[in-house]
């Protein structure tokens, strides 16, 4: 197993009035090249945190109270402004949770592509960018025309997180997290959601990190997984060792509730 990012140590802080909250707890986590690994855990222990700042998403310092995040092998956090433009997108890219909602209303599909990834070090022209987003599109089963001169209101949720799962591929990132990504869609749209996932990492060997507070979607979808509670990564490993041989209480807890 080779690793592709590795977390040690890693505190996160937020200012709250009453002093600061831990939103992750010297935690220590991998995530191995070209695996899908999940991070599971209840709503607030601390995923969306911890991924945000492997994404660079988290300003460092500040939150980052300590610890150390290192991708193939290069420190994360100590990168300048430049180097973060090539590391966000190109190397690392992240659909946030309720991706559907980040997209801005009054603009076309095709118009946020361009606005996004004109700044990028990979430097594309916009006829490229449209092409490969036209490319993508079509690889996660919409009508790449339709879809680019859309309005977001036009596109269905579903479409919308497909959409997202497109626009994170357009740089070819080595990592693409994704925050609860079936979440707030109905069963059918969800597992039509994993089908194009497992398909996107089988044939575009793209390490993934997925985020769910559903010990379901592990089962269905990851090689690996981490578990958080309360800010703390309590046990990490296969899944297949998990399901069977649950270290953690709160581990052994969540195993129970798999369908
Ligand atoms: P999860 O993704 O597992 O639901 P989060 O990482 O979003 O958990 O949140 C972990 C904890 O940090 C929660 O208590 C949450 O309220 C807090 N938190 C997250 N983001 C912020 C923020 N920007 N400011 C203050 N507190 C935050
Ligand atoms: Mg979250």
């Amino acid at each position: 197993m080779e690793p592709l990012v590795e977390v040690r140590g890693l505190t996160i802080e937020f200012p709250m009035r009453a002093g600061l909250l831990r939103a992750v707890n010297e935690a220590d986590f991998v995530i191995p090249k070209g695996q899908i690994t999940a991070l599971v855990g209840e709503s607030g222990s601390g995923k969306s945190t911890m991924a945000s700042a492997i994404m660079r998403a988290i300003s460092v310092p500040g939150r980052v109270a300590g610890g150390s995040i290192t991708f193939d092998g290069r420190d994360v956090m100590s990168l300048g402004k430049k180097e973060l433009q090539a590391y966000k997108w190109e190397q690392v890219s992240m659909v946030f949770q309720a991706a559907q909602n980040a997209l801005n209303p009054v603009a076309r599909i095709k118009d946020q592509i361009i606005e996004t990834f004109r700044a990028h070090s990979k430097s594309y022209t916009e006829k490229q960018m449209v092409d490969k987003a036209r490319n993508l599109l079509d690889y996660v089963r919409l009508d790449p025309d339709r879809v680019l001169n859309s309005f977001p209101h036009e596109l269905s949720g579903g479409m919308k997180q497909r959409v997202m799962i497109a626009f994170s591929l357009l740089l070819d990132p080595q990592l693409v997290i994704l925050d609860e990504p079936t979440t707030a869609l109905d069963v059918i749209t969800q597992a039509y959601i994993f089908d194009i996932l497992k398909k996107i990492h089988k044939d575009m060997n793209i390490t993934m990190l997925l985020l769910t507070h559903d010990i379901g979607v592990v089962a269905k979808a990851a090689d690996r997984v981490g578990v958080m509670y309360a800010g703390n990564v309590v046990e990490a490993g296969d899944v297949y060792d998990m399901f069977k041989r649950p270290k953690h209480p709160y581990t052994a807890k969540l195993m129970k509730a798999v369908p």
